[in-house]
C-alpha cells in the first residue's frame, strides 16, 4: 500500500484564500484585521520567518505591523511595547517572534500579551482553556496538524494517537487537541521507553521531536495517519522530517512530506487566528 501524500501547500493555500474572504468582509465594515509582529535582535532565521509572515499576512488581507527592537533591548522596553500593543484598539493580534535574545524572559512576555490578542495560542489562559476542552484560539502548528488530519478524513474519535514531543509549542497542545477530539492519546518524550512499540500500535502518529528520521518506517502501523512536524537539516543541507518518509509512505494511509506538509499550515493558521480575533473583538 502506498499512502496518500498530504499536500500541505495546497491545503494552506485554500485556508489562506478563506482568510482573505473573511478579511475582505471585515474590511467592508471598516475593520482592518491587524497583526503586530515583534522581532527583537538580528537573528537571520527569525528575520526570514518574520518576512514570510508579513508577506503572507498582506496577501491574505491582514495588515502586518512590524515592531523591531535591537538585541540590546531590555525586558522593560519589550514589556512596554507589549503594553502599548495591548492598549492599541487597532491591533487584533500580537506575535512575538521566538526565540528571544538571551537575557530576555519569553514566558513573562507571552504572559503579558492580552489573551484576546494571543493569536499564537501560547498564553497560559489560552492553554488553560484548551486543557479544559473549551473553545479557544488554538496554537498554530497543532491546529494546522488537525486541519491536515481533517483534510484526509482521518477518524479521530476512538483512534489511538501517539504524539512524539511534549513542547508547549507543539506536542502538549497537539495531545490536548487530539484528546478533545476523543482520541486515546499517548504523549511521548525523550524519557519514553520502547518508543517503537508505542508507535507500532498507533492509528495516528504526530512526530514533533526535531530528530532526523528517528521514527523508522517499519514502526508505522499499516493504514496509520502520519503527521510529521519535524524540520531537520542533514549534513548535506537537505530538509527532512522526524519520520523516515520513504519507508513510512509504504505503510501509512496518509502522510505529510517535509517540506510541504505541516510547515505551510502554521502561518495560514496564524492568519486565520488573527482574522477570528478581529471578528471577536471588533465585529460584535
Ligand atoms: P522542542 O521544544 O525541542 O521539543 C522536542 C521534544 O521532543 C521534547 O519534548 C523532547 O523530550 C522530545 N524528544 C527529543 N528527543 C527525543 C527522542 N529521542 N525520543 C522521543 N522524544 C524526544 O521542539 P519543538 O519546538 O516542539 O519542535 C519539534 C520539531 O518540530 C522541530 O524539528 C521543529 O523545527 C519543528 N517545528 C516545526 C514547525 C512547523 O511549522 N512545521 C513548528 C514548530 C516546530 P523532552 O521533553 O524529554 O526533552
Amino acid at each position: 500500500m502506498i499512502g496518500q501524500i498530504i499536500d500541505g501547500k495546497a491545503v494552506a493555500a485554500k485556508l489562506r484564500a478563506d482568510v482573505l474572504v473573511a478579511a475582505t468582509n471585515l474590511r467592508a465594515r471598516d475593520i482592518v484585521p491587524t497583526l503586530a509582529v515583534v522581532l527583537v535582535g538580528d537573528d537571520p532565521a527569525s528575520a526570514v520567518y518574520v518576512r514570510s509572515k508579513t508577506k503572507a499576512a498582506r496577501d491574505a488581507g491582514v495588515e502586518p505591523r512590524d515592531h523591531k527592537l535591537p538585541a540590546t533591548a531590555s525586558q522593560a522596553e519589550l514589556m512596554a511595547l507589549i503594553a502599548k500593543l495591548n492598549d492599541d484598539p487597532t491591533v487584533d493580534g500580537i506575535l512575538v517572534q521566538l526565540p528571544l535574545p538571551r537575557g530576555l524572559d519569553s514566558d513573562a512576555v507571552i504572559r503579558a500579551i492580552d489573551p484576546a490578542k494571543d493569536v499564537d495560542g501560547l498564553h497560559p489562559t489560552s492553554l488553560g482553556y484548551l486543557a479544559q476542552g473549551k473553545p479557544v484560539v488554538q496554537p498554530c502548528t497543532p491546529k494546522g496538524c488537525m486541519r491536515l488530519l481533517a483534510e484526509v478524513n482521518a477518524e479521530i474519535a476512538g483512534a489511538r494517537a501517539v504524539v512524539l514531543g511534549r513542547s508547549l509549542l507543539v506536542g502538549r497542545p497537539m495531545a490536548l487537541l487530539l484528546a478533545n477530539a476523543d482520541a486515546t492519546v499517548t504523549l511521548c518524550h525523550s524519557k519514553t521507553r520502547d518508543l517503537d512499540t508505542i508507535v507500532r500500535g498507533a492509528d495516528i502518529v504526530v512526530a514533533a521531536i526535531g530528530r532526523a528520521e528517528l521514527v523508522r518506517g517499519e514502526w508505522i502501523k499499516e493504514g496509520a495517519y502520519v503527521i510529521d512536524v519535524g524540520m531537520n537539516r542533514t549534513s548535506d543541507g537537505k530538509l527532512v522530517g522526524d519520520v523516515e518518509f520513504l519507508a513510512a509512505v509504504q505503510r501509512a494511509r496518509a502522510i505529510t512530506p517535509v517540506p510541504g506538509g505541516v510547515g505551510p499550515m502554521t502561518i495560514a493558521c496564524l492568519l486565520e487566528n488573527t482574522v477570528e480575533a478581529a471578528a471577536r473583538r471588533r465585529a460584535r
